[in-house]
Parts: C-alpha cells; sequence; structure tokens
C-alpha cells in the first residue's frame, strides 16, 4: 500500500508540534515561506520558498500526490490560507487549517478592536503615547501618524520616521520586561495582533496592570466553510480519520 502524502503548510509552533506527532505512515512534507532560518530538527521533508500562486499550488498537489492539507501558518498570513483554500478544492485535496485560538479581553480589561494597523493608529487621539508589537512590517503605517511618539518594537532592523523609536528584541518577554517598557516609554495604548498563544500574553495583562488601553487588531477571516481545529491532536486525529489510518500502531505525541 502507498503511504499518503501530507502537505504541512508552517512557519508556527502549532507547525512544528504537529510535524513531530504525524503518524510514521505519513508520508510529510513542510512548507516555509523562507522569509526567515529553517528550524532545525523539523520532522519530516522541508520545502521552503512561496508556490507561485494558487494555481501554481494546486498543480503542485497534483504533481505531488498530496492526500491531505493542513494549514498550520499563522493566523495573519492570509494570502497563503485563501491560496491553499483555492488550489485544493482546485486539486480535490482535503483541507484542515490548525489555528491557535485568538485572545480573549480578561474582565476589566479596555480593548478596541480594529481590523489593520492604519485604522487603528488613524483612531488613536493626539495625546496618545502607542506601543505597536506588530514588527517591522508596520513601519510604513507609522507614517500615518508623524504627530504621535511611536514605540515600535521588531525583530530586525528597518527604517522608521523621526517620530518613531524602533526597539529591537526577540521574544518570549516576561511581564515584568512588558511593564517596564511600558512604563519607560509612558505608553497610553498598547496596538497588537490578536495572534494568541501563552507567551505573547504577558502584554496584554501588563496593559491591563497599568490600566491601557489595548488596541486589538482582529484576524482576517478565513474562507467560508473552512474547516479549523485549533490545537495539535485534533490535527493529528483528522489526519487519521481522513486518511483512513490505523494509528494503534503509531507511538503517543
Ligand atoms: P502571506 O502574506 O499569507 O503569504 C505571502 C506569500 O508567501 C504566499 O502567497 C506564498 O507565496 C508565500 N508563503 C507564505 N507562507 C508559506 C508557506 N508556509 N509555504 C510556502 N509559501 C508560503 O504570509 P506572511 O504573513 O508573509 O507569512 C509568511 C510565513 O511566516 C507564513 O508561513 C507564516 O506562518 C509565518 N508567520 C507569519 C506571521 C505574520 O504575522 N503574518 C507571524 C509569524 C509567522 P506563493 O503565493 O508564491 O505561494
Amino acid at each position: 500500500m502507498t503511504r499518503p502524502h501530507v502537505l504541512l503548510l508552517g512557519g508556527t509552533a502549532e507547525a512544528r508540534a504537529l510535524a513531530a506527532a504525524i503518524p510514521e505512515s505519513i508520508d510529510l512534507t513542510i512548507s516555509l515561506a523562507g522569509l526567515t532560518r529553517a528550524p532545525r530538527g523539523m520532522a519530516g521533508l522541508v520545502r521552503t520558498g512561496g508556490f507561485g500562486g494558487p494555481e501554481a499550488l494546486a498543480e503542485w498537489l497534483r504533481a505531488n500526490e498530496v492526500a491531505a492539507v493542513v494549514d498550520a501558518t499563522h493566523p495573519f498570513a492570509a494570502m497563503i490560507s485563501r491560496n491553499v483554500s483555492w488550489a485544493t478544492q482546485d486539486a480535490d485535496v482535503s483541507l484542515l487549517h490548525l489555528q491557535r485560538p485568538p485572545w480573549q479581553p480578561d474582565l476589566g480589561a479596555l480593548w478596541e478592536h480594529h481590523f489593520d494597523i492604519a485604522s487603528a493608529l488613524c483612531a488613536l487621539p493626539e495625546t496618545a503615547r502607542p506601543f505597536l508589537s506588530t514588527g517591522k512590517g508596520s513601519a510604513p503605517e507609522t507614517l500615518l501618524r508623524p504627530d504621535l511618539p511611536i514605540l515600535l518594537r521588531a525583530i530586525e532592523a528597518t527604517e522608521v520616521p523621526a517620530n518613531v523609536r524602533l526597539v529591537r528584541a526577540r521574544p518570549p518577554f516576561s511581564e515584568e520586561q512588558e511593564i517596564a517598557l511600558m512604563r519607560e516609554h509612558a505608553i497610553t495604548h498598547l496596538v497588537t495582533k490578536n495572534s494568541g498563544g501563552v507567551s505573547g500574553r504577558t502584554k496584554l495583562t501588563a496593559a491591563q496592570a497599568l490600566g491601557l488601553t489595548v488596541v486589538m487588531i482582529e484576524r482576517p477571516a478565513l474562507p467560508e466553510g473552512a474547516l479549523i481545529v485549533t490545537d495539535v491532536d485534533a490535527a493529528r486525529a483528522w489526519l487519521a480519520s481522513t486518511l483512513a489510518l490505523d494509528t494503534s500502531s503509531n507511538p503517543a505525541p
């Protein structure tokens, strides 16, 4: 019997965890965008770089006889999720989205909601001192508010306008570190993407401890009818049932 081929779209901790937990009876290809160095020791065959759009992705699925796809990309990676939705329909391949649950506000937290950073910045009052934890991709949007002292955190270096202070740092950050940073810059608003996950939550609890407003950028919606699970065990179970695998002899994840 031929082994089923599964494509796992990665770039997240969830994708790494699923790759490590995938049954041995599956041939696994993990796909990474190639924007950062591929993590070492990933289970499965790793390919990097874009496919060249939805049609090319559909062609890749057919040529590589893919039986099922798990999209475990970041909740804000909207383009690849749209592309794979189209491509799997075109190539008649089963698709599952694995996405960590979004954050919810704790009782008493002050949250405002926006769908993009541009509208969030434009809505800030003239007295705001915002902290954007959204990375270097947000640098162009800061041009919308030359009147505000903006703190932007990013892992990599990027050019920023004169009113923007760039702080380069790599997560995770403790709540104490977040509080210290927000205090040092007299922050009034935290502008952040609703990425979800445990480690990134410390900035939210820090903002709440300081009584700051959180301006939450909500996730782009997945295509209508998308099948979504929020944890690795559920993704593994979906693969087993979709591929009709006998998992009784596979090691537990
Ligand atoms: P995106 O805007 O949805 O995708 C842009 C293009 O990059 C896609 O059209 C596709 O190119 C290619 N691509 C993206 N993910 C890919 C993958 N796993 N394998 C092969 N090609 C991929 O994505 P993005 O926001 O730039 O994010 C890129 C990667 O970084 C994603 O894999 C995501 O999981 C990870 N990431 C993103 C964020 C975020 O905040 N956006 C945060 C952490 C990690 P083609 O059209 O040529 O196929």
